[in-house]
């Protein structure tokens, strides 16, 4: 368990509704399910309800099953259902146990075939579209269908004829015998059955009938003897349906408790969104570090640490609201601040050379390997009189709070020495190509007797010693707040970042050779990197997890962001 997950005291709604329930004897164990639908890839939103659902088991040594809801043969893969179970388990979950909605097909005709014998279920003639327009709205009750009044024979007759296939797709459906005047719209006589030949990813061609939703999540759960069912608020107009069929079949009755979306700003999560981020090459594929799919987060760099940290940190809630992304960023920096060792990485390098240094000499320099955690050690790191700083480090001209290096000025070397910059070499374009020191043999980091302070300490390599590494500088996929908000005539497509993907070759020190893929690093005053799966045994290619610091909130406050 993370910190986030363990310090929260009291309890959240839904753990209150479970604790009413265990003590009035509703229940004795708490036993939850997470369903995704098989038709994509899960996204951070999935990953709240998987953490909600696998963490209250855990919390009250129950059980959580992964159920994959399969009633939708159109939409469905297996590549999906592969996906989820590997991003599930990276989050840190295990299922109790696997199913498949489409493994209960059977035992739902079944239940059906009851609904009809005791009057709760008809056969209906009524077209989609006609269904639609005797439903009634909001305002006005709805119309009872001609078909309503049938006989019990008949309609079993029918409903064994919808399945052995006798009728067109769509030309008749099994529905639910309730009431055309509730003001509840999802009980105004709601569809169980629809014909549709399409093949399942599972069942094959066997059904030419498949189940609805709401037809099937319940029966799902009391089948499973689920006890606490978590779902998200548009279903709350759906309980009084769940509970009307567990009723009427009088079946093992679960409770459907609902929570709020995660609803996070910059991101799009929507299926429709990202397959066609994907479809039309916006990004890489749905593993893209810039997706807000759990795949994306993973190759990004993120930890399931930090991802669960983030949900439970963010809670649960009744009433939809919208989370800022940095919570998200701030629960990664704030665990590889504690576990990424650091390393020093020169992103845009100018060359830095120390006029006093001893020709050829290379000392070793000790480096601390994480402030954070004194386990980590130390490392030794090459220094040398030729080195590479970052280009934003120098400046000819600098005001007075540049506590970096500028002509005339000292700066620390990280885990080196004092340097004064005395003079500056430019080629013909004015380009600042050399940046001539001294360096002060007395202020050796760690044995400094000089008694010089300055302000500023940055980052470099040593030229002779560095490894050139591609570093993938990630950012923001949409530089808005809100993606889905558009002005007429534009899509979300209109709101994408331009610079949400920069790609450089760094100067590195010789230990960031030595990482292997999915390591974690700190780059030094820049930020977190990991090591992407396209790197190669000739180049080691970085991804920007995040940088150190939350430089978009930053430049918003100051009106500067784009
Ligand atoms: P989407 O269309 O965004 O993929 P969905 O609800 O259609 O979402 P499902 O596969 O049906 O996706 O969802 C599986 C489970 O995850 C459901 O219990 C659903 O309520 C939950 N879930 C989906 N999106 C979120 C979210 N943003 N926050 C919390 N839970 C979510
Ligand atoms: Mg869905």
């Amino acid at each position: 368990m993370t910190e986030s997950e363990e310090k929260r005291e009291s309890k959240n709604f839904i753990e209150q509704a479970i604790d009413a329930d265990l003590a009035a004897g509703r229940f004795s164990e708490v036993h939850t399910r997470f369903p995704p639908e098989p038709n994509g890839y899960l996204h951070i939103g999935h990953a709240k309800s998987i953490c909600l659902n696998f963490g209250l088991a855990n919390a009250y040594g129950g059980t959580c099953n992964l159920r994959f809801d399969d009633t939708n043969p159109t939409k469905e893969e297996t590549e999906y259902v592969d996906a989820i179970m590997e991003d599930i388990r990276w989050l840190g979950f295990e299922w109790n146990s696997l199913h498949f909605a489409s493994d209960y097909f059977d035992q739902l005709y079944t239940w059906a075939e009851k609904l009809i014998h005791d009057g709760h279920a008809f056969v209906c003639d009524l077209s989609g579209d006609e269904i639609r327009e005797f439903r009634g709205t909001l305002t006005e009750p709805g119309r009872n269908s001609p078909f309503r009044d049938r006989s019990g024979d008949e309609n079993l007759d029918l409903f064994r004829r919808m399945r052995e296939g006798e009728f067109e797709d769509g030309s008749r459906s099994l529905r639910a015998k309730i009431d055309m005047a509730s003001p509840n719209i999802n009980l105004r006589d709601p569809v169980m059955y629809r014909i549709l030949r399409a093949t399942h990813h599972r069942t094959g061609d066997k059904w030419c009938i498949y189940p609805t939703y709401d037809w099937t999540h319940g029966q799902s759960d009391s089948l499973e003897g689920i006890t606490f069912s978590i779902c998200t608020l548009e279903f709350e107009n759906h309980r009084p349906l769940y509970n009307w069929f567990c009723e009427k079949l009088g079946i093992h009755h679960p409770r459907q408790i609902e929570f709020a979306k995660l609803k996070l700003n910059t991101l799009l999560m929507g299926k429709r969104y990202m397959l066609r981020m994907v479809k039309e090459g916006h990004v890489k594929g749905w593993d893209d570090p810039r997706m807000p799919t759990i795949c994306g987060y993973r190759r990004r760099g993120y930890t399931p640490e930090s991802i669960r940290s983030f949900c439970a940190d963010v809670g649960v809630a009744k009433f939809n609201s919208t989370i800022d992304i940095i919570r998200l960023e701030n629960a990664i920096r704030e665990h590889l601040n504690k576990v990424a060792p650091r390393r020093m990485a020169v992103l845009d390098p100018v060359k830095l050379t120390i006029t006093n240094w001893p020709a050829g000499k290379v000392e070793m320099t000790e480096a601390i390997n994480n402030p954070e955690d004194p386990s980590a050690g130390r490392r030794q790191v090459p220094f040398s009189g030729d080195l590479y700083i970052e280009r934003e480090d120098f400046r000819e001209e600098a005001p007075r709070k540049f506590f970096r290096l500028k002509k005339g000025g000292a700066v620390r070397l990280r885990a080196g020495y004092i340097v004064d910059c005395q003079e500056v070499i430019k080629d013909s374009e004015g380009n600042i190509t050399e940046i001539l020191c001294t360096y002060d043999p007395e202020t050796k980091s760690g044995a400094d007797q000089s008694g010089r302070k300055v302000k500023g300490t940055i980052h470099w390599v040593s030229a002779e010693h560095a490894v050139d590494v591609q570093v993938r500088l990630y950012d923001r996929l949409f530089s808005v707040d809100n993606p889905g908000d558009t002005q007429e005539g534009q899509t979300f497509l209109d709101n994408l970042n331009p610079d949400s993907l920069r790609v450089v070759t760094a100067k590195a020190e010789p230990a960031l050779a030595e990482t292997a893929i999915g390591d974690r690093v700190q780059f030094e005053r820049l930020g977190y990197f990991v090591v992407d799966p396209d790197s190669t045994t000739q180049l080691h290619v970085f991804n920007r997890i995040v940088p150190l610091r939350d430089t978009w909130g930053k430049m918003e406050a100051k009106g500067k962001a784009h």
